[in-house]
C-alpha cells in the first residue's frame, strides 16, 4: 500500500487527488462515485473552502416548523445527521405556539479579541499605558475594517487585564469589536495583529497571541418561553422537566449531555447556515462553564400558575456574511427560508431553536424515556445498516419496534426472513 507523504497532493486538481484517494484505500468505482457527487456545493467551490478537498459530505437539511419567535412564524433549516432532532423541536414548538411562542432578544454583535503580551517587568505600569491610548487603538481597528466601520460595526471598548499565569504575569489586552453581520473572526483578528507591535512599542516586552476569544460573552442572545401545564400532560410533568433542570444546574456530568441538547438544535441551524460549529460549541461550553463550575445553560422553572417556564442564554457568534455564510449556495437558501435580515436576528431564532431542543429533550427524559420517540427513526438506521432497502427498511424498522428488539442483528435475521433466507 501507498504511504500517506503524497509530495504535491495539494497542487492536484480534485479528481485526480481523488483517484490517489481511491488507491492508497483501496476504493471501489461506487465509493469514489459517491464522493464525486458534489450536489448543491459544486466541486470548484469545495475545493476552494478547504485544502486537499477531494468530495463533500452531504447532511440531510430538515425544516422546523411552528416556531413563532417574537411573533413572528418562521421554518428553520437544520443540518443534522441525528434523527429524532428535528421531530423534536417541532414538537416543542407547536406546544407552545398557542400560548405565544418565543420571546428572544440580544446583547448585540460584540466580539472581543486578544491580544497577549508577556516579558514586562512593570505589568500594572504597561496595563495603564495600554489604557490611555483607547482612541488611537479605536482609530487602528477602525483602520483595519473600512467595510465594516460603514456598515456601523468597528472598535467599541478596550479592556486590559493582568493575568497571573504560571510562565509569570502577562499583560492581556481585549479589543471589543462590533461584528455586526459577521461572525467576526478574521475581522478582529485582523485587528489585533495590526495592534500588536503598537503594544510592543509602548510597552515593551512581547507578543505571542492575537486572535478572538470563543467565549463571546459579550454576543449573547436569550429565549424565553412558557408551556401551559395542560398542553404538557399536566403538573407532574412540570415537576419532573423542573427537577431535571435543577440535576443539570447542580451536576456537571449531567449539565454537558443537557448542553448536548440544547446544542443538538444550535449546531444545526449554525451548519445549515454555513457558519462555524466549533466557534459556537467553544462559546457555548464555555459559557456554560463561566462561574468555575460547568452548569446546565437552559433552566426550567414552575411559574405561579403552575406553567412551565424555560428560558436559555448563551453567546452565538453567527454571520451573515463572511465565511462560508454567502459562498456556500445551500446556505444562501437556508438563510433565505429563515427570512432574516441581521444576524442578531438569526441568532435570536436559533435561541429559540436550542430551548425547544432542550424543552423537548426535557419532556421525554422525565416521563417516557428518550428511546421510544428515538426508536422508531433509530430502527430505520439499522436496518439501512443491514443492508435493507426500499420497502424494506419499513418492514425490518416495523418489525423490530413491535418486538422491541431494536438491534442490528435482530435487523440482520428479519432482513432475512423477509426476503426468504
Ligand atoms: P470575513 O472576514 O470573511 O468577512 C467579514 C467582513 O465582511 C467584515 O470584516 C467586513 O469587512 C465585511 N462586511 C460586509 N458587509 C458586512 C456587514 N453587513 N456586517 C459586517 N461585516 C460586513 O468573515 P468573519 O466573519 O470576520 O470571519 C468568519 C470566519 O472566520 C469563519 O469562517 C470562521 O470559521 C473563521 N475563523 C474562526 C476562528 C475562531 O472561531 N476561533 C478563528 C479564525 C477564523
Amino acid at each position: 500500500m501507498a504511504g500517506s507523504r503524497i509530495s504535491g497532493f495539494h497542487r492536484l486538481g480534485m479528481a485526480e487527488r481523488l483517484e490517489v484517494v481511491a488507491g492508497f484505500a483501496g476504493l471501489t468505482a461506487a465509493q469514489v462515485a459517491v464522493l464525486a457527487e458534489t450536489g448543491a456545493l459544486p466541486a470548484e467551490l469545495a475545493d476552494r473552502l478547504v485544502e486537499n478537498a477531494i468530495g463533500v459530505m452531504p447532511v440531510p437539511i430538515g425544516i422546523a416548523s411552528n416556531l413563532k419567535v417574537d411573533g413572528v412564524d418562521r421554518l428553520v433549516p437544520m443540518a443534522t445527521e441525528e434523527s429524532s432532532v428535528v421531530a423534536a423541536v417541532c414538537n416543542a414548538a407547536r406546544l407552545v405556539y398557542d400560548a405565544g411562542g418565543f420571546v428572544t432578544s440580544a446583547s448585540g454583535p460584540l466580539m472581543i479579541a486578544q491580544i497577549q503580551l508577556t516579558g514586562v517587568s512593570d505589568p500594572q505600569h504597561s496595563r495603564l499605558e495600554i489604557l490611555e491610548r483607547r482612541e488611537e487603538i479605536a482609530g487602528i481597528c477602525d483602520g483595519c475594517d473600512p467595510v465594516l466601520v460603514r456598515h456601523g460595526g468597528g472598535f467599541r471598548e478596550l479592556e486590559v487585564r493582568v493575568l497571573e499565569t504560571r510562565g509569570g504575569p502577562m499583560v492581556i489586552t481585549h479589543i471589543v469589536v462590533d461584528t455586526r453581520d459577521a461572525m467576526g473572526a478574521n475581522a478582529v483578528n485582523t485587528m489585533a495583529e495590526r495592534l500588536a507591535p503598537s503594544i510592543e512599542g509602548w510597552c515593551g516586552g512581547k507578543v505571542y497571541l492575537r486572535i478572538l476569544s470563543n467565549l463571546a460573552d459579550r454576543r449573547l442572545v436569550r429565549a424565553r418561553a412558557v408551556w401551559p401545564a395542560d398542553a404538557l400532560g399536566g403538573a407532574e410533568v412540570v415537576d419532573g422537566i423542573v427537577a431535571a433542570s435543577h440535576f443539570a444546574e447542580a451536576d456537571p456530568y449531567r449539565a454537558a449531555t443537557h448542553n448536548k441538547g440544547v446544542m443538538n438544535g444550535i449546531s444545526a441551524c449554525v451548519l445549515a447556515t454555513g457558519n462555524d460549529t466549533r466557534a459556537i460549541e467553544a462559546g457555548a461550553h464555555a459559557y456554560a462553564a463561566r462561574s468555575g463550575q460547568y452548569r446546565s445553560l437552559s433552566r426550567f422553572e414552575r411559574t405561579a400558575e403552575g406553567d412551565l417556564a424555560g428560558s436559555l442564554e448563551l453567546p452565538l457568534a453567527v454571520g451573515l456574511v463572511g465565511g462560508a455564510t454567502k459562498v456556500h449556495p445551500t446556505a444562501r437558501v437556508c438563510v433565505a427560508i429563515l427570512g432574516v435580515t441581521t444576524a442578531v436576528e438569526m441568532a435570536r431564532v436559533f435561541c429559540a431553536v436550542g430551548l425547544a431542543q432542550t424543552f423537548a429533550a426535557l419532556r421525554a427524559l422525565s416521563t417516557v424515556g428518550i428511546q421510544k420517540g428515538h426508536m422508531a427513526l433509530h430502527a430505520q438506521n439499522l436496518a439501512m445498516m443491514a443492508g435493507a432497502v426500499g420497502e424494506e427498511v419499513d418492514r425490518v424498522a416495523d418489525a423490530m419496534v413491535a418486538t422491541g428488539e431494536v438491534r442490528v442483528d435482530v435487523a440482520e435475521r428479519v432482513l432475512g426472513e423477509l426476503r426468504g433466507g
